[in-house]
């Protein structure tokens, strides 16, 4: 039997990490590929930042285009497929996503990069869960933490890998099941609503960094949000990984 002692006991293992708007921000690089995308496959289309705001509560690029063409009341008269004119207009814009990320103008978000390397430093063990698609994770992972960055992820639990993304639960239990640990032994770091849903399903408690798309989101039931992981080290003598370790310990207590 479970009880608040033993649930108390558990140490922290593992930090699963959220990739767009936590490690970096992300939205205006996917907005302006998607834009740019439009443009090529002669849709009159242009999302704002308010469109995108509101498209954002759709989680998944494929899935944020239906979206948009539910919403505009699209109606596609080619020959092919609408779910095929969908993948190959979004496989243009991942393409056009991972060529703005190869550039190097995305950083990650402030503490990040030190959180990263103190947490291998001291071997905590590190996962992503994302409903973002694997190249524009390895993109983003290698632009920012070099090209051998992708070692430091144990598990890599995106998008295409799961039958129902964020907020289900699905792709965070499949981080668990990588990393074969129980829920009570990580903490997830989120920027969002539908990733706090996600991990919260998943029974992991969760860490939140707003990030400039989702700083009106409803965070109830995180274990902390503060707004930044440089905030969190600034107020554990410098040391993120104590920040979460705090957090999680807490999270275990209530
Ligand atoms: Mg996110």
């Amino acid at each position: 039997m479970t009880t608040p002692a033993s649930r108390a006991a558990a140490p922290l293992e593992a930090i699963i990490f959220d990739v767009d708007g936590t490690l970096a921000e992300t939205e205006e690089a996917h907005r302006a590929a998607f834009n740019e995308a439009f443009g090529k496959f002669a849709l009159n289309w242009n999302w704002s930042q308010d469109d995108y705001r509101h498209l954002l509560k759709t989680t998944g690029g494929k899935e944020r285009i239906g979206a948009h063409m539910s919403d505009i009341g699209y109606e596609h008269t080619g020959s092919q497929p609408l779910a095929e004119f969908i993948a190959q207009l979004h496989a243009h814009k991942t393409r056009l996503y991972t060529s703005i990320i190869d550039s190097g103008t995305v950083a990650l978000r402030p503490g990040i990069a030190e959180l990263i390397e103190e947490a291998h430093a001291n071997q905590m063990r590190m996962a992503i869960a994302t409903t973002t698609s694997q190249p524009n994770v390895v993109a983003l992972v290698k632009a920012t933490l070099g090209k051998d960055g992708m070692d430091l992820f144990e598990v890599i639990s995106s998008g295409d890998m799961v039958r129902h993304k964020k907020p289900a639960p699905d792709i965070f239990l499949r981080a668990l099941d990588g990393l074969g640990l129980p829920a009570g032994n990580c903490l997830a770091l989120e920027d969002s609503f539908n990733g706090l849903a996600s991990a919260r399903g998943a029974n992991i408690a969760t860490l939140i960094t707003p990030s400039i798309y989702t700083n009106q989101d409803d965070f109830s039931g995180a274990a902390l949000i503060i707004p930044t992981i440089a905030d969190l080290a600034a107020g554990h003598g410098g040391s993120a990984l104590a920040g979460l370790v705090a957090c999680h310990k807490a999270s275990q207590a209530s």
